[in-house]
């Protein structure tokens, strides 16, 4: 490391919280799918800020949005009506079977903005007690407490407790313990169609039509996380439409805004009818500057086609994926995911591999210290693909 890096490093030791475990490089520029570090070095990003900067960084018609809606105008709250908001959500809907939109700021607020409106649809519409949200193991749904207690992970809640109540987990892909857990008090199931923080697992087809089908026999609400598998990362615009579901509601944040601070929640005009004037509320959601570049950012995905290039240029990447485990299958344990959502899961040396790859200029991310995680730009160029597996394969040649 650099005496550069090294410096940087010190003054964030003694300036920040020490929450995150940071990788050993300092980003100062990025353009597209390239990001450079402090010294100067090219880095191909196959991680896109966590499946944020879909576009790519700096992305230029994003960037000519957002300086010409900067002298326009860029937050006056809540309190008033703005066009730039309804624009958005225009776009938005168009994308899904939803009629309702609620913007806030990042994904574990759509999600607590979702169990709110479940468990005030519930309570004031159908004037039943029914509170309960049931998720899945192995999930993620962020890091406020509601949205802890729904990830349900204790190595995350360690040191937080108490958590809010009326959260239950299940064991995925695992129909029989989900109907079992089932009471008269659920309000919700919650799931990821592909568990993204919990290392790139798509959960079945069939598993999810079951899933569906409990909640309508059952009366209660059926709720997709799409903050990152969402904004046609999967191949489809939402991950929910490769298996012809129907959610009540949908959350989304990450790629929303191409890498601006955005959240937002999706229902139906049924279930959003547990909002009232009042009920709940955000002073930045849908502030009228990211609402413009997330309505640019929307715009270029569905006039790019992006969904079906995701599907088309993931598939080509996971077959070399599947070709490399075939050579190497003491290297590999698994290649699995939709799109450009794809996980490597290796059967030793992870974080060495995943260094190795640093080194040679490629940025993924390390998930559970077993498995590499793409999540490249929606437009990222093919060849930037192919000479990650080339690289892969290299590293793999070395022992
Ligand atoms: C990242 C993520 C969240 C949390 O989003 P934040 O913006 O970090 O709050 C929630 N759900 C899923 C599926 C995610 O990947």
């Amino acid at each position: 490391m650099s005496a550069k890096f090294d410096q940087i490093k010190a003054r964030e030791e003694q300036l920040l919280c020490k929450s995150y475990s940071r990788y050993p490089l300092a980003i100062v520029k990025g353009e597209m799918s390239r990001l450079y570090d402090i010294d100067g070095k090219e880095y191909i990003d196959l991680l896109a800020g966590i499946a944020v900067a879909a576009l790519g960084h700096c992305n230029p018609e994003i960037c000519a949005t957002l300086a010409e809606q900067s002298h326009k105008l860029w937050h006056v709250s809540n309190l008033f009506y703005q066009e730039e908001q309804l624009e958005l959500a225009e776009r938005l809907l168009s994308t899904t079977h939803h009629q309702k939109v609620f913007f806030c700021n990042s994904g574990a607020e759509a999600n607590e903005a979702a169990i709110k409106l479940a468990r005030r649809y519930c309570s004031k519409v159908q004037k039943e007690d029914k509170y309960e949200i049931i998720t899945l193991e192995g999930c993620f749904h962020g890091r406020t407490l509601g949205t802890l207690a729904a990830t349900g992970r204790e190595t995350l809640s360690d040191g937080f407790h108490p958590l809010p109540l009326g959260f239950k987990q299940v064991e995925s892909q695992n129909l029989e313990a989900l109907e079992a857990a089932i009471t008269k008090n659920t309000a919700a199931v919650l799931v990821e169609v592909v568990q993204g923080e919990g290392g790139v697992i798509p959960l079945a087809k069939d598993y999810l039509k079951g899933l569906e089908n409990i909640c309508r026999k059952h009366k209660i609400l059926f709720i997709c996380d799409e903050v990152q598998a969402g904004f046609c990362r999967t191949g489809t615009f939402w991950a929910f439409q490769q298996h012809d579901l129907k959610p009540d509601i949908i959350t989304t944040a990450k790629a929303l805004a191409n890498g601006l601070a955005m959240g937002c929640m999706m229902a139906t005009n049924e279930v959003a009818q547990g909002f009232e004037p009042g009920s709940h509320a955000t002073t930045f959601g849908g502030g009228a500057l990211v609402s413009k570049v997330a309505s640019k950012t929307v715009e270029i995905m569905l006039r790019d086609n992006l969904a079906e290039r995701s599907c088309k240029v993931g598939a080509n990447l996971k077959n070399r994926l599947l070709d490399l485990q075939k050579k190497y299958p003491h290297k590999i344990k698994e290649v699995r995911g939709l799109g450009l959502m794809l996980g490597i899961e290796l059967k030793s040396d992870c974080p060495k591999v995943w260094e190795k790859l640093l080194q040679r200029g490629f940025i993924c991310s390390l998930s559970h210290n077993v498995t590499l995680r793409l999540l490249p730009a929606l437009n990222i160029e093919e060849k930037d693909l192919m000479a990650f597996v080339e690289a892969l394969e290299a590293i793999f040649k070395e022992n």
